[in-house]
């Protein structure tokens, strides 16, 4: 019987038994057309359990073979024409959407077209360029102190070596790895930004929240030649489904092998 202060709330029925006894049991949630839907837990055990070795790498298999087919076309979403602009462009990505970075862009590279003009830049003006790109002042402290490296160090050239690339002024090895992976077809590592860290742990390949630990555990996961496009793939859909507040499971092509999965 349901006693003194116990209240039945949305979610459950009551039950009679004996004629006199009651019980609150709670309702599973249904899917259209009446089917049952099982917790996610009780749904697939075998899904949520930690893959390791070559079940993980059959995992990660699978994420990339359906992400590709999904995605055929994914690709860097920021403008560029040479590797510069796209070092300049991925500097300014930063806490910023590349929408936003691709309408600052054009202005900026049309006023400054090489390292050496943009070395030589006032620094209000570059503020006022990059202004709505947000961290504006510390971007153009980066633009600055890069642009003069690569006209000291480089002959006004972008190297196109990661150890080169981090040793210029705001430079990490995320921009690193957007360049030599975009602009040079060189895949060094994997980049990691805030959808390829969210999507690469609900997506059961690790456990690990540091960018660079993440990116150190999904190169072994997946081959090299696919590393730049892999980082597409997970920003597509990271961007596109697995959004970071409200995924949308019941429209995802991976629904069936996530982990996280909430349908
Ligand atoms: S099933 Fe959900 S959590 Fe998993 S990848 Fe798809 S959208 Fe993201």
């Amino acid at each position: 019987m349901v006693t003194g202060s116990a209240r039945i709330r949305s979610g459950e029925e009551v039950r009679r038994l004996n004629g006199k006894q009651r019980m609150v049991i709670r309702k599973s949630a249904t899917k259209k057309g009446g089917r049952t839907a099982p917790s996610p837990a009780a749904k697939s055990p075998a899904k949520r359990k930690k893959k390791k070795g070559a079940e993980l790498k059959a995992h990660a298999a699978e994420i990339l073979a359906r992400l590709k087919k999904e995605y055929p076309d994914a690709h860097c979403e920021l403008d560029f024409a040479t590797p510069l602009q796209l070092l300049i462009a991925t500097i300014l990505s930063a806490q910023c959407t590349d929408k936003r970075v691709n309408i600052v862009t054009p202005e900026l590279f049309q006023n400054f077209p090489d390292a050496e003009s943009l070395s030589t830049a006032a620094p209000e003006r570059l503020e006022e360029l990059i202004k709505s790109t947000g961290f504006f002042r510390n971007k153009t402290k980066s633009l600055l102190g890069m642009s003069a490296a690569l006209a000291e160090r480089h002959g006004g050239n972008v190297p196109s070596t990661m150890e080169e690339l981090v040793d210029l002024p705001g430079v990490g090895r995320k921009t690193a790895n957007v360049v030599l992976g975009n602009a040079f077809g060189i895949n060094e590592g994997v980049v990691v930004d805030t959808h390829v860290g969210r999507l690469a742990v609900r997506l059961g390949l690790t456990n690990e929240t540091d960018p660079v630990k993440v990116e150190q555990a999904l190169m072994p996961l997946f081959p090299r030649e696919d590393w730049a496009l892999l980082s597409h793939l997970l920003i597509f859909h990271g961007r596109r489904v697995c959004i970071a507040r409200a995924p949308k499971c019941g429209d995802c092509v991976l629904e069936d092998i996530c982990p996280s999965s909430r349908v």
